[in-house]
């Protein structure tokens, strides 16, 4: 047996074949949840409702060890309340396990179990006197899990179920006592409602201000495609999963003709008007699969997985007849563009980017050299070589 630490961040626990990480503790206490990026929040509270369900089955779990080793003297009816409960609590673990989308169902289900609990307390076990504690930490729970709306509705009942049960209890709290608690359980929930909108607004404001941040970072403010180092690092990513599958991959690297005479003749924002259609009906006419980056001025590459030679050179060719019947209105003129594009394609081994993205490049050459406005495939160079 052994403990071994292999990285940093993995804790790695080995016996006879067990390998017990991190990671696989964290799977199986949570399961597969799945939680994108903007749920940071959901995934907080999932794993608090979990981590809730857990340790409080496990410390009543302990209570009723008490009772069976007779450290702990319980009242029967009592007792079974509380197996009654750490069994409800396990329960409802398996349930939410997993299963994201069943958070507020479980949530309510598991406050509603723990209420019972607490009142089973409150009347069968009048000889301990802070019982009401379990209705006042209750509180802060209800305002993290479930929000302000449902935090006040509790503390209401609360409030209402303590008056109520004071009256029928066999050995009831002083007016004096009561009065304490129902003001503290108030005290908590103005604490949490003020906090928790307040850390809430703030947590929606710094998540709009990194989403903005990351899409500045990652696209190109001109034409909002993808900007060169995101374009590349989604083809990397691409290709990683190709190299899993075996599935063919192409990419298009496709350079607008004679673009600097339009600068020239029109002017610097007619420029940028005929890039920004050009990216628009580029962007219009890919599948949401394909990556779209401008890669240099006037210069866009196209990553297609799951592409082959013929798909490619079909995409390219559509592509290129779209450009070409473009019309981009500038001021009283309505301007046209053509492109030239060249098409690399990766059917058999695993190439890396830069490699099938020089092969584009080359292909593209090719097709400038041979008049522009045409696709040209890396495949096909030596037979257009000795055509020019
Ligand atoms: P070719 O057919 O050989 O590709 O000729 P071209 O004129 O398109 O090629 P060249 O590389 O000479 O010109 C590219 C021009 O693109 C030069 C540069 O001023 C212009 N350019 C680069 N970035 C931008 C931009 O963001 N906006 C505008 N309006 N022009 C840009
Ligand atoms: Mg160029
Ligand atoms: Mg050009």
């Amino acid at each position: 047996m052994s403990w071994e630490c292999p990285s940093p961040t993995i804790l790695s626990f080995q016996h006879e074949g067990l390998n017990v990480t991190r990671e696989n503790m964290y799977r199986w206490i949570f399961g597969n949840a799945a939680f994108q990026k903007h749920e940071e929040f959901d995934e907080f509270r999932y794993e608090f409702l979990i981590s809730l369900m857990l340790s409080g089955a496990l410390f009543t779990a302990i209570f009723v060890a008490g009772e069976y080793s007779e450290i702990n003297r319980i009242q029967t009816p009592h007792l079974v309340s509380m197996q009654m409960f750490t069994l409800s609590a396990l329960g409802l673990w398996v349930v939410l396990r997993g299963r994201k989308h069943l958070f507020n169902k479980v949530a309510w289900v598991y406050e509603i179990v723990c209420l019972m609990e607490y009142t089973s307390s409150l009347w069968l076990v009048p000889t301990d006197e802070l019982r009401l504690m379990w209705f006042f930490v209750n509180i802060p729970g209800v305002f993290i899990l479930l929000g302000s709306g449902a935090g006040w509705f509790i503390t209401g009942v609360t409030v209402a179920w303590l008056v109520i049960s004071n009256t029928v209890m066999p050995v009831p709290y002083s007016g004096n006592a009561l009065a304490t608690f129902i003001v503290s359980t108030v005290y908590m929930a103005v604490f949490f409602h003020a906090y928790g909108t307040r850390s809430m607004s703030y947590f929606m404001r710094m998540r709009d201000y990194n989403n903005e941040l990351e899409r500045l970072a990652s696209h190109d403010m001109l034409t909002g495609v993808l900007n060169a180092r995101a374009y590349y690092a989604a083809c990397d990513q691409n290709i990683q999963m190709a190299s899993r599958t075996g599935n063919p991959y192409s990419v298009l690297f496709l350079d607008l003709d004679h673009f600097k005479a339009i600068n020239d003749t029109h002017g610097h924002s007619a420029g940028d008007a005929v890039l920004k259609a050009v990216a628009s009906c580029l962007h219009q006419s890919l599948r949401k699969s394909d990556s779209l980056g401008r890669i240099g001025g006037e210069e866009f590459s196209v990553f297609m997985p799951n592409t082959a030679l013929e798909g490619a050179h079909q995409l390219a060719e559509s592509l290129r007849r779209e450009i070409e019947s473009l019309s981009i209105p500038v001021g009283d003129e309505n301007l046209r563009i053509t492109a030239s594009i060249g098409v690399a394609v990766c059917e058999d081994a695993v190439e890396e980017m830069h490699a099938i993205q020089q092969r584009a490049d080359e292909a593209m050459y090719a097709a400038k050299r041979l008049g522009r406005n045409r696709v040209s495939t890396f495949d096909e160079l030596p037979k257009l070589q000795t055509v020019t």
